[in-house]
């Protein structure tokens, strides 16, 4: 699932071929991708009208129209925004194509089917889900994490997860901002000291960049690998190397599960 630094390459990569572009058509081919509205309502906001800008909040995509409306868009389990030439291929289970005026076009597949779009009028309040998220990584403060943490017996590892308490953060970069902090991802949330707090307070927005920047490629590499370059996971540490020697130590990484989801830790390295 992508994660916010994947999805801020989508941003990077897809905001300069959108901009000042204009939506000509727009194909739904499974009504299942919105997540308010009709067809008719989601086409109508959003035809003949100029893309002004891309941004991202969390994992959260948004497509700023010149007549104030948005497109706030999730990606979810599977989803792949492209921009594509006419004469490239159809993804298989692309459920949302719009035309440009310069007759690229915007076209989101999604195997899994769970990716949303949602048409936010001019002025109508935003039920994305976007308005409920916590603070972005680069916001935190060990006082904010401290705040939120100290009454809560969840494991640090679900807490990171909360997109309430920090966005963009998924299974990935938990663990992998758990292993950087030195901090078993079990650990209650209330049992962190002042100086644990402040150790994830700097590794999360840390991890998160690099990351960003790990992710970067080009519009290039970005349609080439059909939007999935950025799924490289070269970089991670512990992520998937569960039973495998940690990178710092040599003792063999756990791999447990924490609330449903899996987690990868080092027993010697994180308290
Ligand atoms: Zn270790």
């Amino acid at each position: 699932m992508p994660e916010l630094p994947e999805v801020e390459t989508v941003r990077t990569v897809l905001a300069p071929t959108l901009n000042k572009r204009k939506v000509v058509q727009v194909v739904i081919s499974n009504l299942k991708v919105l997540g308010n509205g009709t067809p008719a309502q989601f086409t109508y906001g959003i035809l003949q009208q100029t893309i002004t800008k891309l941004t991202r909040r969390g994992k959260y995509l948004t497509v700023h129209f010149a007549n104030g409306n948005r497109v706030v868009i999730h990606l979810r389990m599977t989803g792949v925004l492209t921009v594509n030439h006419p004469t490239d291929p159809v993804a298989r289970h692309t459920v949302m194509l719009w035309v440009l005026d310069n007759g690229d076009q915007l076209r989101f597949a999604d195997d899994r089917g769970f990716g949303r779009f949602w048409l936010i009028r001019d002025g109508q309040p935003d039920l994305s889900g976007q308005q409920k998220l916590g603070v972005e990584p680069k916001n935190v403060t060990a006082e904010y994490l401290q705040q939120k943490f100290a009454r809560r017996t969840l494991a640090v590892k679900s807490l990171l997860l909360d997109q309430a308490i920090v966005a963009g953060i998924g299974n990935i970069y938990s663990d992998e901002i758990c292993f950087r902090a030195g901090i078993a991802p079990m650990r209650p949330g209330n049992s962190l000291t002042p100086d644990e707090y402040a150790r994830l307070a700097t590794t999360i927005p840390a991890v998160i960049a690099e990351f960003i920047t790990n992710h970067h490629v080009t519009l290039t590499e970005y349609r080439k690998s059909e939007g999935k370059s950025y799924q490289t996971d070269r970089y991670l540490q512990i992520y998937g190397h569960a039973g495998q020697p940690c990178p710092h130590c040599g003792t063999t990484l756990n791999g447990t599960r924490l609330n449903g989801r899996s987690s990868v830790y080092c027993p010697n390295c994180q308290k």
